[in-house]
């Protein structure tokens, strides 16, 4: 990592804090560095009060002053305390701001993204990265605020102090604390090493276990000892590596305590010195030797726990942010005046990690209101296919343009889609259809008619239409052929000129899914379709087929023209009618 990338990065964490929150981020500051002065103002307090105490004992001052500055006393440990609690709890309330206020801009970021790069595992982990960089990006601005005004204020004020006291003293911390800083340094190198070469045996001990564990297929193979074996190996060299580790920052640590404990002797027997002397006063001396500890304190607790923290999550914070800045050109759908049709035009396609196109070269116009089934081996091209037809991607070469009847806004289609893996929302039936057009307002009875129309009988739900479908809810569990009709029905409330079904009815036997299909397309009449099957059974009251082989249309023609022409649509047509009855 750059050098700079620190500075960098720690600027950007501190003006996104200012930006999720200017006022928060104002009092933010203010505390902090009240509660940074405040541990000063509670050395000089105790010296007043010491002070003052051995010259009221030598009949040098009032007894009113020694209350006073008893008082002071008191209230300046009180404000080191209130201000403490002050502190973090503002600091944790300020944190969840921030965090929306990050996950807003990732959302924002998401929301930008073409669909296809969610096919990349570049940019999946890029994503991951980044959200787990947002929760640390507001932790480093606040370890780097807190050195700034609270440890900075702290030692700062603390070496005037003890400067103006004797500038030996001063001299003296500074000698305890660059030994210390340089050590902690080394411990962290060693712990990133440790991290580096232990994440892959990690990782392999985890699959090993998971293995391990496994009721069905590892036990039925009968290598559960054998797994068992692989992981206590992993297990016991990860161990190693840890204790090896551990032992050497443990020596470390031992070795800076030693240090830090001759600083603090050292600094003890100067004072005590310089009050036998009469060079400082027992005040002087009671407020040093009530501080020391704080001081040495606050000197690891920055070194230790805050940069060494805020170092090592850096590495996420410069994920967020390259994350936010990437540059994302995105392709624009292009709507054809005049038209409203669905053009492909030599088309093909390449997923981002993939060797080979997915599609090639195709060329393909769908009329409005026409009926496609796409049929085709697994692997053939159908999803890739839907995805382009959704201008969810944009082809790789080749166009693809869209009538002016499917415009919706500059981002996407006025088009909506089932595809097998659908989500199944863990909310009311009501929301779990309505979802897809959340503008529209509809009541009971036409939600009833509409969940008919789709084979959804409500009154079969415990609550109606607010049933949650999800136990975890207290709702209720669905089937998979309940979830795909749900699925389906979300699509056409939608309300859209084209839909498209991307073979969500796997889960179903064929008899059923035609009999899903033939409703669909009943329901969809007038609307754009397109259905996905493997099943041929299920498509022949299409308008047209298209018979995809290897990401190319290699037929196209009714059920008819495709049964006379002889081909894959015919071959895979007899198979099947020996394998399925056709009703
Ligand atoms: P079908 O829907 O007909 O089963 P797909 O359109 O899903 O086929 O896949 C077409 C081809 O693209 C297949 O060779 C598949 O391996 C490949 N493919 C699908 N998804 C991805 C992806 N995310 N990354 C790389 N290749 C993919
Ligand atoms: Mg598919």
């Amino acid at each position: 990592m750059k050098k700079n990338g620190y500075i960098d990065s720690g600027v950007k964490s501190i003006r996104l804090m200012h930006e999720a929150e200017p006022k928060m981020f104002r009092k933010y500051c203010i505390f902090v560095l009240v509660h940074g002065l405040s541990w000063t103002i509670q050395v000089v307090a105790t010296q007043l009060f010491f002070d003052t105490a051995q010259n009221f004992y030598e009949g040098r001052a009032k007894v009113w002053f020694l209350i006073f500055t008893l008082l002071c006393m008191i209230g300046s440990y009180a404000l080191t305390q209130i201000m403490n609690g002050v502190d973090n709890c503002f600091a944790n309330i300020y944190f969840l701001a921030i965090q929306k206020h990050n996950n807003l801009k990732i959302f924002k970021k998401i929301d930008e993204l073409d669909c296809v790069q969610f096919e990349s595992t570049k940019k999946l982990d890029m994503i991951n990265k980044a959200v787990s960089g947002s929760n640390s990006t507001a932790w480093v601005g606040f370890t780097l605020i807190d050195v700034f005004l609270f440890y900075t204020t702290y030692f700062f004020s603390m070496s005037i102090y003890l400067f103006r006291l004797k500038p030996v003293l001063c001299v003296c911390i500074l000698i305890v604390f660059i030994p210390c800083y340089l050590t902690d340094l080394i411990s962290i190198k060693k712990f990133r090493t440790l991290e580096d070469k232990s994440a892959p045996i990690r990782r392999e001990s985890e699959y090993y276990e998971k293995y391990a564990s496994d009721i069905k297929e590892t036990r039925m193979l009968g290598v559960t000892e054998h797994f068992k074996k692989l992981f206590c190996l992993k297990l016991n060299k990860l161990n190693d590596m840890i204790y090896q580790t551990q032992r050497y920052k443990k020596m470390l640590q031992i070795k800076m305590n030693l240090m830090q404990v001759a600083g603090y002797g050292l600094i003890i027997i100067l004072t005590m010195h310089y009050v036998m002397e009469n060079d400082i006063s027992v005040g002087a001396f009671a407020a040093v030797f009530s501080s020391i500890g704080s001081l040495f304190g606050f000197m690891s607790e920055v070194i230790t726990e805050r940069i060494g923290w805020a170092s090592e999550n850096v590495g996420n914070v410069q994920n967020f942010f390259e994350f936010l800045n990437e540059d994302l050109k995105q392709k624009k759908i292009v709507y054809k005046a005049d038209s409203d049709s669905i053009e492909l035009k030599n088309v093909s396609f390449r997923y981002p990690s993939a060797e080979s196109e997915a599609l090639k070269d195709v060329n393909l116009k769908i009329r409005s209101g026409e009926t496609i089934a796409v049929i085709g081996i697994n692997g053939s091209g159908k999803s890739t296919l839907c995805k382009l037809l959704l201008g969810l991607y944009k082809p790789t070469k080749g166009d693809i343009s869209f009538g002016d009847n499917l415009k919706n806004d500059s981002k996407n289609l006025n088009a909506s889609a089932v595809f097998q893996n659908f989500c199944k929302y863990k909310i009311s039936l009501k929301e779990n259809i309505c979802i897809s057009n959340v503008d529209s307002e509809i009541n009971s009875d036409a939600f009833r008619a509409f969940c008919g129309k789709n084979g959804i009988n409500v009154d079969r739900f415990d609550c109606g239409e607010d049933t949650i479908l999800s136990r975890e809810f207290g709702g209720t569990e669905l089937s998979g052929g309940q979830w795909q009709k749900i699925a389906i029905a979300r699509a056409i409330f939608r309300d859209s000129p084209l839909v498209i079904l991307d073979e969500p009815t796997a889960a179903i036997d064929p008899l059923e899914e035609k009999k899903l299909y033939n409703k669909f397309l009943e329901i969809c009449e007038g609307k754009t379709a397109v259905i996905v099957s493997h099943r041929l059974s299920s498509v022949q009251i299409a308008d047209r087929i298209i018979v995809m082989d290897n990401g190319s249309i290699i037929e196209d023609g009714t059920h008819e023209e495709l049964l006379a022409l002889d081909g894959l649509y015919s071959k895979m047509y007899h198979l099947q009618k020996e394998t399925y009855i056709f009703s």
